[in-house]
């Protein structure tokens, strides 16, 4: 299989799996997508569906990776990712498919996880390969467990210090190996912008493989079409019915438009909810039909605080650049932060049932739209503890798994926010 641009609509130039994997986005800035989209025979599907989610997902990505991992070891490493369960659940009138079940409690797991294993794979070159994250929070852990102990990869995470919970300092402060978490004196802001200076500086570049594991990334972005597979097999089971609406909490919109790529493989969805927090930007566009991206506002459902949302342009690349196939696909909800923690406060006090603030927005886009399907939560409750908190008036309990890591010690490298000081980090490792 090989690789285009979204911007490239002549297919002038076309890359291999692992030259867009190493780059991340494209040359002309546009995003990777795969030259066509392979079917799925949807009865091997459900098959493969009634025996486990590994066996579904090695399926599909050999529809991709085939040609490029072989297909014996990229079946036996869906074993070792998603060794997790995926319930589809009933909560209060909907139905929730729980992504948040994986190794840091968030559906990005699922990319990541998928990401840092298939490079393990594709290794070989031989040379050290170091992978660099900015990160807020979610992003970082999650790919500090998707590349944990991944042989020739060394993984640099930079947060911002003494602004991400301790909990998410947890998650990606107490593996070791060959992870290597940065607190940065400075803000999330000035850690992007370190990551983007070392890639700008072509001389660094020259003499150390880099590489980042941004949400964007192709590796990251097509594992998520395959979780809408087993939804949809799930729902089929318990509820007899057909084409179901999903409704995407959304950001960056990778995990919707992964969506809409599960469906031009041969799901037969309904069509999707774009639920957005106050950052509107895609369903105010599918309102009014114009696009305006903006700076982000913060909200109580901070995974989701995006203004310019990467993915939209991998979205209109899917319906052919027509935007209004795009509106006739998907509609679009936004949650206010009262409507948020409304939400949280009827789950939990009408069914016993505590949901994050990011797949709170979610159910309440799946009762507004009415229609039948279900809803992805992307996120574990214990993980919003104190947005949940104030509105339940309870503490939400921790995992085990969660629990044991804030008594484990905590290691990260103190960075001041200064290009020339990661370089010599990175250059270092
Ligand atoms: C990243 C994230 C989202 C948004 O997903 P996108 O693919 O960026 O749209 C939603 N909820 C949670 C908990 C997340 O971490």
């Amino acid at each position: 299989m090989k690789y285009y641009s979204t911007k490239d609509k002549a297919c002038a130039r076309a890359f291999s799996l692992r030259e867009a994997v190493q780059a991340g986005l494209a040359p002309d800035g546009g995003l990777f997508v795969p030259e066509r989209i392979p079917q799925a025979d949807m009865a091997v599907a459900e098959r493969l569906a009634g025996e486990s989610y590994a066996a579904l997902a090695g399926y599909l990505a050999e529809l991709f990776f085939g040609d490029d991992i072989d297909p014996g070891l990229l079946r036996r490493e869906m074993e070792r990712i998603y060794d997790f369960p995926l319930p589809l659940r009933r909560v209060g009138s909907r139905y929730t498919l729980e992504l948040f079940h994986g190794p840091t409690f968030a559906f990005k797991d699922y990319g990541a996880g998928f990401m840092g294993r298939m490079i393990g794979l594709m290794g070989g070159a031989g040379e050290k390969l170091v992978i660099l994250t900015a990160t807020s929070g979610d992003t970082g852990s999650a790919v500090a467990h998707g590349f944990y102990g991944v042989p020739g990869v060394e993984v640099v995470l930079l947060y911002p210090e003494g602004k991400i919970s301790r909990l998410q300092e947890c998650q990606m402060t107490t593996l070791g190996g060959n992870i290597h978490p940065l607190r940065v004196a400075g803000t999330f802001d000035d850690c992007q912008r370190l990551v983007k200076g070392l890639f700008a500086d072509a001389k660094f570049r020259a003499g150390h493989r880099v590489s980042s594991a941004n949400s964007i990334n192709l590796l990251r972005w097509i594992p998520q079409a395959f979780y809408y597979f087993y939804g949809y097999c799930l729902w089929r089971q318990q509820t007899g019915g057909g084409r179901p609406v999903v409704v995407v909490p959304s950001g960056n919109y990778g995990n919707l438009s992964a969506g809409m790529l599960a469906r031009r493989m041969g799901l037969p969805l309904g069509g999707f909810v774009a639920a957005s927090n106050r950052n509107d930007v895609v369903p105010e566009f599918l309102r009014s039909g114009e696009y305006r991206p903006r700076p982000s506002v913060r909200t109580p459902a901070n995974a989701m605080d995006v203004g310019a949302p990467s993915n939209f342009e991998r979205m209109l690349w899917l319906c052919g650049g027509e935007p209004d196939a795009l509106r006739d696909e998907l509609e679009g909800f936004r949650c206010d932060d009262a409507m948020i923690r409304r939400t949280i406060d009827g789950l939990h006090r009408n069914y016993g049932y505590l949901s994050d603030p990011h797949s709170a927005i979610g159910y309440a886009a799946s009762v507004a739209c009415g229609k039948p399907g279900f809803y992805l939560s992307t996120a574990h409750p214990a993980k919003f503890g104190e947005v949940i908190s104030p509105v339940t008036g309870a503490a939400v309990p921790l995992p085990p798994r969660l629990a044991r890591l804030a008594c484990l010690p905590r290691v990260s490298e103190p960075m001041a926010a200064d290009l020339g000081a990661l370089e010599q980090f990175v250059a270092g490792i």
